[in-house]
């Protein structure tokens, strides 16, 4: 048997990152189970000239198209949005594009603002100090002073804003509209021995310059020398519970696909929304932590439209990260819209070289035959837009539950997403098309294309085991403690009450490092 450990995180990504580094100063005997593996930037597509097949291969966001071993399978079958992730060591921000905004003090209280949804047990100045702390860790690149923000400051400075950018920022300026320079987790400059950005636009296949900061490259070096052990290739089946009700560890399979236990005093879920609650739900005779009845409930992602414009004049094609700008001039609600909450837009620049032809055909833009030439000349390096992240709100019947059919290489059931668009987010998204058109035409655009929702787009996992002080409303507590299971704490991003109408990782780190400090504010009762 292996030998017990004082805590025992399960999953590598985002979350699991920041909770086993902050821990990592008590010196308490921490380990990590995770999946996948360490990842190799030299092997990153990004290295090779055939990078954009390979982005639609080995290195797909779809679980089910990339279909490692190291992933599962996820039947969203029953779902317009699909699921995104990435299984390995750093988890989705290996493959995430590093749009870093943090949310509005208005996010955590929109039952009292709006009357919908709940309001979060925390609030935006509970999380200060850990968003600056995560920001340290990841490093991130802006501009201080984004009017739509309470003051914080960014270390480097922002990316540049690029030919698509400051086009796109000339139509924002004739209608008088919000934009900033976005924070980004990207470095702009050398930082924390990370070499700065290149501008090479391969960053959603992973980054082999080190610019981007996904968690195997900066929480997990400091973690580990500070003494927490990671063990990756390890998948666990299930949470084992004591004759007391507590968590006692997890039945996992190892590297060889050898079943084992490994026992633990505290055990802590960071397997995304999805993972979790498919972990919860499939450990114990019918599923453990779940006495409120809302384990993989209130499934959220951020319903996404795509907005593109094609120019006369050259944009950014193939160069620089996707961000650029954003603006937050619809975030706020406003009932007049027809709709409550609201959205971001976030800027982006080109369309690279494969993508501009594949793309270009399948939404009837590049013919055959005589006029192919001309028509790709007037795609590639000719079009700039914009994705608009619109707020979902939680409703309990989009859901997460084990499927009765599917499983993963190990035999473990698949999750099953059932998830349903919601008229608020279909005329939010109608009103993102809108106004996205208004900015485009206003930069000068002669032809404008959408996609609403975004039926890739499900990369923001939330909501699946939320936060609360009522134990019949919520899952955990208000520091991320399971109010059924004493010694189970869940730190990632399915702890969200709401989702906000931005990226949601700066806050899921931001929260995994407050519950890792709440947890050391009690240590002395923490294995009680
Ligand atoms: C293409 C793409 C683009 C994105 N762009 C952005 C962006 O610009 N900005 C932003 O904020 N967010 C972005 N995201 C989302 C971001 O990646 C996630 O919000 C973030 O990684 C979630 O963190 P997490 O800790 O909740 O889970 P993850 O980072 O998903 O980590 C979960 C880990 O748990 C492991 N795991 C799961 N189940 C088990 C098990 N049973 N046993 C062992 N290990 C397990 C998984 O392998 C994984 O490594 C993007 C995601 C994708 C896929
Ligand atoms: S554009 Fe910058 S962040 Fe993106 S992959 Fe290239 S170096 Fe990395």
């Amino acid at each position: 048997m292996n030998q017990p450990v004082d805590v025992l995180i399960i999953g590598a990504g985002a979350s699991g990152a920041a909770v086993a580094w902050s821990l990592a100063e008590t010196k308490m005997h921490i380990l990590c189970l995770e999946q996948g593996d360490w990842m190799t930037p030299s092997s990153y597509p990004s290295a090779g000239r055939d990078w954009e097949q390979r982005q639609l291969g080995e290195f797909h966001y779809s679980p089910n198209r990339r279909a490692r071993e190291t992933d599962y399978p996820v039947n969203d079958n029953a779902s317009p949005i699909k699921i995104a992730n990435f299984n390995g060591v750093g988890g989705g921000t290996v493959l995430y594009a590093g749009h870093f905004p943090r949310f509005h003090p208005s996010d955590f209280r929109v039952r009292s603002l709006d009357g919908v949804a709940e309001d979060w047990p925390i609030d935006y100045a509970t999380l200060a100090p850990f968003y600056d702390e995560n920001d340290r860790m990841m490093g991130v690149s802006g501009l201080a002073g984004d009017p739509a923000y309470p003051a914080h400051e960014p270390m480097m400075p922002p990316l540049p804003l690029g030919r698509s950018g400051a086009i796109l920022a000339g139509g924002l300026n004739k209608l008088g509209w919000h934009w900033w320079p976005s924070d980004s987790a990207i470095a702009s400059t050398d930082y924390e021995g990370r070499a700065r950005c290149i501008n090479l636009a391969h960053c959603t296949s992973g980054c082999a310059q080190g610019a981007k900061a996904s968690t195997d490259i900066t929480y997990w070096p400091a973690a580990i020398r500070a003494g927490v052990e990671l063990r990756p290739r390890c998948r666990v089946r299930e949470i084992t519970l004591n004759e007391h009700g507590m968590a006692s560890g997890a039945i996992y399979y190892d590297a060889d696909g050898k079943e084992q236990f490994q026992p633990a005093e505290v055990v802590i879920v960071a397997c995304n929304a999805v993972g979790t609650a498919r972990l919860l739900l499939n450990s114990g005779a019918n599923g453990i932590a779940n006495s409120s009845g809302l384990v993989g409930r209130n499934l959220m992602f951020h319903p996404y439209a795509r907005i593109a414009g094609y120019f006369d004049v050259e944009t950014d094609g193939n160069r620089g990260p996707g961000n650029c700008i954003w603006s937050q001039e619809f975030y706020e609600t406003d009932r007049a819209r027809g709709f409550v909450r609201g959205y971001t837009f976030e800027f982006s620049r080109g369309q690279n070289q494969v993508m501009a032809a594949v793309h270009g055909q399948q939404i009837g833009r590049l013919s055959w035959g005589a006029g192919h030439h001309r028509d790709y000349r007037r795609l590639f390096r000719h079009r700039t837009g914009m994705v608009a992240i619109c707020e979902d709100l939680p409703e309990e019947h989009n859901t997460v539950t084990l499927d009765p059919v599917l499983k993963d290489g190990h035999g473990i059931p698949a999750p099953k997403i059932d998830y349903t668009l919601s008229d608020n987010s279909r005329r939010m998204l109608d009103h993102a098309v809108a106004r996205a058109t208004d900015i485009l035409t206003a930069a000068g655009a002669h032809d404008v294309w959408h996609e609403a929702p975004l039926m890739d787009g499900g990369w923001h996992l939330m909501g699946t085991a939320r936060m609360g002080t009522d134990p019949q409303r919520s899952v955990v507590n208000e520091w991320g403690r399971s109010h059924d299971v004493r010694n189970l704490f869940i730190v990632d991003g399915s702890i969200f009450v709401t989702s906000a109408g931005v990226n949601p990782t700066r806050t899921i780190q931001a929260l995994a490092l407050y519950v890792a400090d709440s947890m050391k504010q009690r240590l002395a009762t923490l294995f009680d």
